[in-house]
């Protein structure tokens, strides 16, 4: 894998909650993709990482203790988090350590925390999510590459029309109706192969937009983007393997809403 240029930390400012946790997310993904483009939103990597279960995203929050959660993040979990970054990765190339609530850091969390950032492991990277910089030490910010504010992301793609085909096939396969979604692909079974290319290619962008959280996803949800990016992996195997549009659209007919 060709060694990108990163940056050892990065901030991540915006209110608290589910589009800051995404952009974690995502930004984490971008981290441990292998793809020329980051994050591809389909490989093994992202889809660990979308999913919460790629054992190299390493959560530090705030722990629970006798009288409920502790107010701040202490310092002995910054120790922990530093003695583990010297380990290497688990799979991906790199580790990344995302403190959630940065600003519930105290000061001597945040000066254990910068003496890492100070001479990092190579592998390690850390992303600091906090409702304001200026809640993190001087000396803290300046080592962090502050990204674009959570508020701002996810804008993207949007706008972007998607080819008639595409937007028939996912249209059909949120709507959930084995019948409406059997029609559209019975109609499609005299497309041509190089049609049909388009067609899964056209599939994957959107689906990772979607995943990438560039594109709205219509309500089809991970699980389902995940499985439909399969299938069209699947979709390109079949034509590289000679197999006709007309049975390829007989598989998506059965296979897409299961
Ligand atoms: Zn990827």
């Amino acid at each position: 894998m060709a060694e990108r240029r990163l940056s050892h930390a990065y901030m991540l400012i915006g209110p608290e909650g589910p589009a800051r946790d995404e952009a974690a997310r995502r930004l984490s993904a971008a981290l441990l993709c292998p793809a020329a483009e980051p994050p591809c939103g389909v490989c093994r990597d992202c889809r660990k990482v979308l999913s919460g279960v790629h054992p190299d995203v390493i959560a530090i929050g705030r722990q629970e203790g006798d009288k409920g959660l502790h107010r701040e993040i202490l310092v002995d979990q910054i120790r922990a988090a530093a003695a583990d970054a010297a380990v290497a990765p688990n799979e991906a190339a790199r580790k990344v350590y995302v403190i959630a609530q940065a600003d519930r850091m105290n000061a001597q969390a945040q000066n254990a925390l910068l003496k890492v950032l100070e001479d990092p492991p190579g592998h390690a990277c850390f992303i600091l999510c906090a409702a304001s910089a200026g809640a993190l030490l001087p000396t803290v910010r300046s080592r962090c590459v502050r990204a674009a504010d959570t508020g701002d992301m996810g804008a993207g793609a949007a706008g972007t029309e998607l080819p008639e085909l595409v937007r028939g096939y996912l249209e059909a396969a949120a709507s959930g109706d084995t019948a409406e979604l059997t029609m559209f692909c019975m109609l499609r079974m005299k497309l041509d192969r190089e049609d049909t290319e388009g067609f899964a290619a056209g599939v994957k962008a959107a689906v990772c937009d979607m995943l990438c959280g560039r594109r709205p996803d219509m309500g089809l949800g991970r699980e389902r983007l995940f499985r439909m990016a399969a299938l069209m992996d699947k979709t390109e195997d079949y034509l590289r393997h000679n197999v006709s549009p007309k049975q390829i659209f007989g598989v998506l007919a059965v296979e897409t809403l299961r």
